[in-house]
């Protein structure tokens, strides 16, 4: 192996993938006192981004994967972190504690980590490779979408999930006939909760959108490139260009190869530490141990941002477990939906609908304790009542389903009244 030339430290922290949780990871190393080096190894080879934007602002041609970078233009060189560009994580020489490069080299680490990201899925029928047919995970996907996206052009997504119906949106934003074909019985389906899924789709069938649900896609036809999307009843759906948007899968060759324990992702426990105690993972590749229950995997930015920091905090010996606050946001349209805490398994869902029509939901257990809020309307109410829920959530407060149901009660006063 040769050795490779860099910044010449003691000790170094090594992170493999430059997205949210690796970045995270080195600015909590520098920020919460490391001194030695920290090098990201960046198989991408672009400036570190954020990756929400892509399937938003981006594909609505508003912004470029660019304008939302993960550091400030002046954060790497500042903190002296190094990153290894366009160069991928070959093999990890776990007795050696030596990672190897793409590139031929390797580079020494005091300790690991993995965030390696999710793969998106693609479809496994015929013509699924044709020119035209596109998955979105990345700033070169999103490019290879964008010039599709004309008016008038013919957009088959397929998955009605988080990102299939943020392209739907920015799609028909941009003047193109859309179609969503989902194999489920309605969008969203694995993310929230029947009501919020059945708002959402008359929302997106207001602007046009088409729904195609419970189908499957068994052939995309072409000549040379896609121009149309057989599925399994027979229906043709002819089309421009095509986003296949069908779930990822955890990233975890590197970690397999180097024999890490995987379950549905890279296995770690409560510290974000893998089977080997100098590797950590963290992000959408790893799957964490809970308090109680089978390991999780999540999916989302704000957990890439929790566990990245604190992988980094942990990579310095702060031994916290990771106590996940879930929340996730996705932007369609005008419209916006958050979900927080427990959106599923509860005893009552209290609806409220706020003057301007948007919709919250309260999931309560057969306590009346709130277990978790979803949201979908304007970017205002939507925000204010999954962050009240939140407080009454975090201050045990139970405002009982009469003042959750009426947009009229100042839940607030409630949350206030707790802590004076
Ligand atoms: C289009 C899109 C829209 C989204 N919108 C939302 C949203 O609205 N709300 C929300 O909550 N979440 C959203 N998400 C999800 C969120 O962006 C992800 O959960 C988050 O980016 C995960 O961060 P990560 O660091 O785990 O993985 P990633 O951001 O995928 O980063 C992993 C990085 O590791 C690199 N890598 C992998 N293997 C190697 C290797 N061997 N060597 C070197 N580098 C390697 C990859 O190239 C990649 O750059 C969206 C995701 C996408 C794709």
């Amino acid at each position: 192996m040769r050795p490779r030339r860099g910044p010449v430290h003691q000790e170094n922290m090594v992170i493999v993938g430059c997205g949210h949780a690796g970045a995270r990871a080195a600015q909590a190393l520098r920020t919460n006192g490391w001194h030695g080096g920290i090098t990201l190894v960046d198989g991408e080879g672009r400036t570190p981004y954020e990756r929400p934007p892509l399937s938003k602002a981006v594909l609505k041609g508003e912004s470029e994967a660019e304008d939302a970078p993960l550091f400030p233009a002046d954060f790497l060189a500042k903190n002296d972190i190094h990153v290894l560009k366009g160069v991928a994580a070959a093999a990890i020489d776990r007795p050696t504690r030596q990672l190897r490069l793409s590139d031929g080299g390797s580079i020494a680490y005091h300790r690991l980590l993995l965030a390696t990201g999710a793969e998106p899925r693609n479809l496994i029928v015929p013509g699924a490779d044709l020119p035209g047919s596109h998955t979105l995970r990345s700033a070169d996907d999103a490019a290879r979408i964008f010039p599709y996206l004309r008016p008038g052009a013919e957009i088959v997504i397929v998955g009605g999930g988080l990102i299939g119906l943020e392209a739907a949106a920015s799609a028909t934003v941009r003047g193109c006939k859309v179609t969503v074909v989902e194999a489920g019985p309605r969008p969203m389906m694995r993310a929230v909760p029947a009501e919020l899924s059945h708002e959402v789709r008359l929302f997106h069938e207001s602007k046009d959108v088409r729904f195609v649900l419970g189908r499957q896609v068994s052939e995309l036809e072409g000549d040379g490139r896609v121009r149309c999307v057989r599925l399994d009843d027979g229906t043709v759906l002819p089309c421009t260009a095509v986003v296949i948007s069908v779930g990822v899968s955890p990233r975890t060759a590197l970690a397999e190869a180097a024999g890490l324990e995987i379950d549905n992702g890279i296995a770690v426990d409560r510290f974000l530490r893998t089977s080997d105690p100098f590797i950590y993972a963290a992000g959408d590749a790893c799957a964490f141990e809970q308090v109680s229950g089978p390991r999780m995997r999540l999916e989302c930015w704000k957990n890439a941002e929790d566990q990245g920091t604190l992988a980094g905090r942990n990579m310095l010996g702060s031994d916290e477990a990771y106590v996940p606050l879930p929340w996730m946001w996705s932007d369609q349209f005008d419209r916006t939906m958050q979900i927080a805490g427990q959106a599923g398994g509860s005893a009552e869902d209290v609806r409220r609908r706020c003057p301007d029509s948007t919709l919250l939901i309260y999931h309560l257990d057969k306590d009346q304790m709130i277990l978790g809020i979803s949201g979908f309307g304007s970017i205002r109410e939507v925000s204010r009542g999954v962050r009240m829920g939140q407080l009454l959530m975090e201050r045990g407060i139970r405002p009982g389903r009469k003042a959750l149901a009426d947009p009229e009660f100042d839940l607030r006063s409630l949350a206030k009244a707790a802590v004076a």
